[in-house]
């Protein structure tokens, strides 16, 4: 079974989301097999976002295009949009609670992700986490010099989870049991 990384960021906690955000998850027939809420560390954090270059130009490709649509110019390169948005990042998810749990199921990463719906929750699909509990904008987390606040992280794919997984949880964290539904949806 495949399983994804999810962390909720500290807006998420602090507006009660996390009973809603995790029933979605389940409601859907993800597992949860890890979870706990923490205050996380700056190098933890830091070891989390990687500064991974394909990750920093494909953030700053996103923000681009968003600030185009818009008919707004953007003079940062994509390079350095990514960079600014990794320490937004940083301080984002260390000034407050976070819950990171581990969710087991049938292409979990892929059925996490669309949960949770596109990165700016303006155009988010409003059924989705993002689209249906945030309101913010590229253009108002900027000006707030803060990250997008779009409730939860979701792991971009199985292989990238697997190493975010590490960053959060030991092996003896993580719980093997059976849902009693499983019969239903994979039998
Ligand atoms: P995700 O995989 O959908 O979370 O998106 P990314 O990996 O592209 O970006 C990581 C996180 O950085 C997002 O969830 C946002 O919280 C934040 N973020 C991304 N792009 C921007 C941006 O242009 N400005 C700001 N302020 N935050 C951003």
């Amino acid at each position: 079974m495949e399983r994804t990384l999810v962390l909720m960021k500290p807006d998420g906690v602090e507006r009660a989301l996390i009973g809603k955000v995790i029933c979605k998850f389940e409601d859907a027939g993800l597992k949860v097999v890890a979870l706990k809420l923490l205050k996380a560390k700056k190098e933890t954090v830091e070891r989390h976002y990687t500064e991974d270059e394909d990750w920093l130009l494909s953030v700053g490709r996103k923000t681009k295009q968003s600030y185009i649509e818009k008919g707004q110019k953007v003079d940062e390169t994509e390079r350095e949009i990514g960079l600014k948005v990794r320490s937004f990042l940083v301080k984002e998810l260390t000034r407050g609670p976070i819950l990171a749990m581990v969710l087991e199921g049938n292409s979990a990463a892929e059925i996490a992700r669309k949960i949770g719906g596109g990165t700016e929750p303006r155009k988010a699909d409003p059924s989705s986490i993002r689209g249906m509990y945030s309101i913010d904008s590229y253009e108002l987390a900027d000006n707030k010099k803060r990250s997008v606040r779009n409730i939860v992280h979701i792991a971009e794919n199985a292989a990238i989870a697997e190493k975010e997984i590490k960053v959060w949880f030991s092996d003896s964290e993580i719980c093997d049991y059976k849902r009693t539904d499983e019969e239903a949806m994979y039998g």
